[in-house]
């Protein structure tokens, strides 16, 4: 290793964005310990489980349109900082440093003997679209690229919803309703939707149901998210 080379290793030249701390990365790894990262999840919706169970009690009771929902990171503390950064400050190195730890996790999901045909991130509505300027779920999917692009073609957001965050579970469903169109039947078999965030799984679950509902070729529709998030008692 040359001179300059081992000056770089001992000073980076980025702070981390949470700490401040010089970094050799946009977060650096102090700050990535403190992601909430529970293992054990309802295998239908990703909520965290604290006992050996498949399922989590709603999934019992009704279960969602999507088969599977994997999940990276709860949405707490260190993560909810990032995303919000992601999202609403054009952070896009934030982007670019879930977009690897995206790419790990379909990797292990596809070696565990899961495979996608297609993997669709949740579209934006082309308002909110110009005004961002981005799609962050797009940017966290960048590095798929490699190995074939996501398929951002098929379905369409025809509705602009209302932001979700103060809404009830009931008025999350009411207000996605009928907010997704696709070009026509997607042909593919296997499919995985992908989101930043799942609090109620509304969206997602919209989504995976007009999906299956007008595509009879598709025999499994997944998601993964970056996050999982859990609605308040007030919300629920
Ligand atoms: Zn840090
Ligand atoms: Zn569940």
């Amino acid at each position: 290793m040359g001179i300059y080379a081992r000056l770089a290793k001992l000073h980076p030249k980025q702070c981390c964005i949470v700490c401040a701390e010089p970094s050799h990365h946009v977060v650096c790894q102090s700050c990535e310990y403190e992601f909430g990262v529970q293992e054990h999840r309802c295998l239908s919706c990703a909520l965290p489980l604290n006992q050996p169970l498949d399922y989590c009690g709603n999934c019992l009771r009704t279960s969602p349109s999507f088969h599977r929902a994997f999940t990276l990171y709860d949405y707490e503390g260190v993560v909810a900082y990032l995303i919000k950064k992601m999202k609403y400050e054009a952070r896009l190195s934030v982007a670019q440093f879930f977009a690897e730890k995206m790419t790990k996790k379909i990797d292990e999901i596809q070696a565990s003997g899961h495979h996608y045909d297609a993997i669709i991130p949740m579209p934006l509505h082309t308002k909110r679209l110009r005004e961002r300027g981005y799609n962050q779920v797009v940017e966290l999917l960048r590095d798929l690229n490699k190995k074939g692009a996501p398929d951002t073609m098929s379905v369409q957001r025809v509705k602009q919803t209302a932001p979700m965050t103060d809404l009830s579970l009931a008025q999350r469903k009411k207000e996605i309703k009928g907010a997704f169109s696709l070009a026509e039947p997607l042909a593919h078999k296997r499919i995985l939707l992908v989101d930043d965030v799942m609090t109620s799984g509304s969206s997602l679950n919209e989504l995976a149901k007009i999906i299956l509902k007008q595509s009879p070729a598709v025999i499994c529709c997944d998601v993964l998210t970056l996050s999982r998030a859990q609605l308040s008692e007030s919300q629920t």
